[in-house]
């Protein structure tokens, strides 16, 4: 096989609690990143990312989104260049690669849009250059990349803990309807919302390893797993939580006036922002009554720079939809 198109689904957080940081306790993070507990959930909406050889040594990409670059600073392009990199011998074999990127999901927007990207791209290269990697192989150079990606390999309904890159996966959650909610142009930095986040509240983190540990370990008997093993959509709902927004709310009111805007919706199960947002998403147990509410909110908020979307909850991370 000389191509394949992979379909790369973005996530949402159900769940994002921030425990520590680098300054915490013996299994101190020399990488600056927080200690986090997360749930998070692969959802319907999602890129398709064709990979093919070519015949010149080179990596390129192009991609159909304006604000994505298609050099070495996109993320598929970094994924591309670490297969490069780990497999010198199939790259040598094989060829070059070519990367084309139709991206639905959107930018910068707490999806996890680059990481899926970056996830398909070690799938595909595994796959065009026959390595027969594993999962858990895949897992572990998506790791080098960002703290997403080993999730977006495969997807489904997990919890993350560490920097997102420990992964214990829970059983799957397909029947959940979403409403995605964006402003085009508004867009948080992931490293501005940490950053403030730690400047208020860091003094609350747990800086002693072992209580940080029995924190991380704390969400494996949450609520809201106890929720997700239940199959209790309206109970899931109730307990989504993301401690960015205590930091991203106040600071984007047009984030808060989402939030507002769904939480008074009527069949509205519950809603938070994904991630460090600004994406704001809102749970349903019918596609019909979130097509109804698109529809509400639409009329609420007569900005034709709000995106919505409706999807749902999926079983999978990425997913060969054809080779050639
Ligand atoms: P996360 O939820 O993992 O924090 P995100 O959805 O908030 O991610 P991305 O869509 O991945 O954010 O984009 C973040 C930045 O990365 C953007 O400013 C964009 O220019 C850059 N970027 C690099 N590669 C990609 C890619 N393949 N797709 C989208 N953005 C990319």
């Amino acid at each position: 096989m000389r191509s394949y198109r992979l379909i790369a689904p973005a996530k949402i957080n159900l769940y994002l609690e921030i425990i520590g940081d680098a300054s915490g306790g013996l299994r101190q993070r020399s990488d600056g990143y927080h200690e986090l507990a997360m749930i998070l959930q692969s959802i319907g909406l999602a890129d398709q990312i064709d990979v093919r050889s070519i015949s010149t040594d080179n990596i390129r990409v192009h991609c159909n989104h304006p604000q994505v670059p298609t050099d070495k600073s996109n993320l598929a392009y970094r994924a591309a260049e670490l297969m490069v990199r780990q497999f010198p011998e199939a790259f040598a074999k094989y060829g070059g690669v070519e990367i084309t990127m139709n991206k639905q999901i959107p930018v910068a927007a707490g999806l996890a849009g680059g990481s899926t990207n970056a996830a398909a791209v070690l799938v595909g290269i595994d796959l065009l250059w026959k390595l027969g990697l594993t999962q858990s192989e895949l897992e572990e150079l998506g790791g080098t990349l960002g703290s997403d990606v080993p999730f977006c390999v495969a997807g489904g309904t997990a919890i993350a803990t560490g920097r997102g890159e420990q992964l214990s996966p829970l059983p799957s959650l397909d029947n959940i309807y979403i409403i995605l909610a964006k402003y085009r142009s508004l867009e948080v930095s992931t490293p501005w919302a940490y950053k403030t986040y730690r400047q208020q509240f860091g003094h609350s983190y747990i800086r002693d390893s072992d209580n940080l540990a029995a924190r991380a370990n704390a969400v494996h008997s949450g609520k809201i797993v106890k929720a997700i093993l239940d199959k209790n959509t309206r109970e899931i709902a109730q307990k989504l939580h993301n401690d960015l927004e205590r930091v991203v709310l106040p600071a984007y009111p047009q984030v808060l006036q989402l939030r507002e805007v769904f939480a008074n919706q009527e069949g509205v199960l519950g809603t938070m922002m994904s991630g460090s947002g600004p994406t704001v998403f809102a749970l349903f147990e019918s596609q019909q009554q979130a097509e109804k509410v698109k529809l509400q909110v639409r009329e609420a908020i007569l900005d034709e720079d709000l995106e919505l979307f409706v999807t749902r909850t999926i079983t999978h991370g990425i997913q060969v939809a054809s080779s050639v």
